[in-house]
């Protein structure tokens, strides 16, 4: 005897193979919107029409930033929301199944310096099984499936047990509102975020965050620099004692990177200072980046950094009475982390598995993705999984027509899985 979800899986299955033309031209609409920080409308108008013209009315909603902020650590990218909403749609269950949400972010990272690219970025060129665009595989792919699939179900008149929400969120790329203001807004019983995996899942994310550090010095003319400090040599001590910090914080990793070469990456990438070669610098700031495991706390962190600077200047006469100032600017991104026996990895293994007969893999990333707030904010679990591709973030991204139509059959079993299908 087949069960109800047995036989709507086997329906969407045959529905996304027939119809996955639809999921292609989808993709490329939306790989024509150039949806840089700032530009999302087009591409956002092209998924709440998507939705529409499927019969699901898209909940079309601007980001509160002081709403964010009063509620958790928001980024700040400096650009106004006005004009560039999110975008959900929600597919209502009977009850007695379990809720889900298909989340996805249509921003994209700049095309610069196009030259170097073999295709238009925002032409959505197919050539030899690949699709080629800015977005094509991070992730546009993942956005497509979450629209394609959740349109098809409501289309077949399958009748899902739990609620589905699909979700087009805006600035993964910086910071992260998008998804912060999506998971303060709805809730459910797990989160799948569509990001270009390589058909892995994800376990650990580091937390990547941003912070400046200043040093103020005494000015005086170089012919006298003796009775001057000098803030760039206040600096370097500081720069030796972050350093530390870094390999102290590998050495201590979380067991999930045991195996990465140097996880825990301390980056100094702007310093400013000076602006004469015969005045001795009053001020010297540097701007850092920095990651932290799971298992510790943002406010573990944050003492951390600030009695590693501390030190440094109670050894040092005038750092003691003039203390250098910390300061956190843009991205701030809390670790997360699941369990590989939770359910929601079970299900997407087990659906990985039936779809193509190979095991599944996990990764665990040194930098962060939306998935964080569904664990982190939302408290409920969330993995990432989504298409093979190639050149994200770089010229000629691409992503492979075969993985983008096998993934749309994984999520689709996934979710029918996950939420549950109504007996007829
Ligand atoms: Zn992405």
């Amino acid at each position: 005897m087949t069960t109800a979800l047995e036989a709507a899986k086997e329906r969407l299955r045959e529905a996304i193979i027939e119809r996955e033309q639809e999921l292609v031209e989808l993709l490329q609409a939306l790989v024509r919107q150039p949806s840089t920080l700032g530009n999302e409308a087009g591409a956002q108008e092209v998924v709440a029409n998507y939705l529409r013209e499927g019969g699901i009315e898209p909940d079309v909603w601007e980001i509160d930033e002081a709403d964010l902020r009063s509620k958790a650590r928001a980024a700040n990218t400096g650009v106004p929301y006005a004009g560039r909403p999110n975008v959900a749609g929600t597919l209502r269950g009977v009850g007695g199944g379990q809720s889900l949400i298909l989340n996805g972010h249509i921003d994209v990272v700049p095309v610069e310096p196009i030259s170097d690219w073999s295709y238009d970025p925002w032409g959505a060129e197919i050539v030899g099984g690949r699709m080629y665009g800015r977005g094509a595989d991070d992730m546009k792919s993942g956005v497509a499936v979450n629209l394609f699939i959740t349109r098809l179900i409501k289309e077949l008149g399958i009748q899902l047990q739990g609620d589905l929400i699909v979700q087009s969120v805006i600035e993964e790329e910086s910071g992260g509102n998008g998804a912060l203001s999506a998971a303060l807004r709805y809730q459910a019983d797990g989160a799948l975020v569509t990001e270009n995996m390589g058909e892995e899942y994800m376990l650990s994310e580091m937390g990547p965050f941003w912070f400046d550090i200043t040093v103020t010095g005494l000015s005086e003319h170089a012919a006298n620099a003796h009775k001057g400090v000098n803030a760039i040599e206040k600096m370097v001590p500081i720069m030796a004692a972050l350093r530390e910090l870094e390999a102290e914080f590998d050495a201590n990793r979380h067991p999930d990177f045991a195996d990465f070469e140097h996880p825990a990456n301390l980056n100094f990438g702007i310093i400013q200072a000076g602006d004469w070669r015969s005045v001795v610098p009053r001020e010297c700031k540097l701007g850092c980046r920095f990651a932290y495991f799971p298992g510790t706390t943002w406010e573990e962190m944050d003492a951390r950094l600030r009695a590693t600077i501390d030190k440094v200047a109670q050894a040092d006469p005038w750092l003691r009475e003039h203390p250098p100032v910390i300061s956190y600017t843009g991205l701030n991104a809390e670790p997360s982390t699941i369990s590989v026996d939770s359910p929601i990895i079970q299900t997407l293994s087990a659906a990985y598995k039936a779809e193509t007969g190979e095991p599944i893999y996990g990764s665990h990333a040194t930098g962060t993705t939306d998935a964080r707030f569904f664990r982190n904010v939302s408290k409920i679990p969330a993995t990432c999984f989504g298409t093979i591709g190639q050149n994200c973030h770089a010229a000629n991204e691409w992503v492979e027509l075969d993985s983008l139509h096998r993934v749309a059959r994984v999520v689709g079993a996934f979710t029918l899985d996950w939420c549950g299908v109504a007996d007829e």
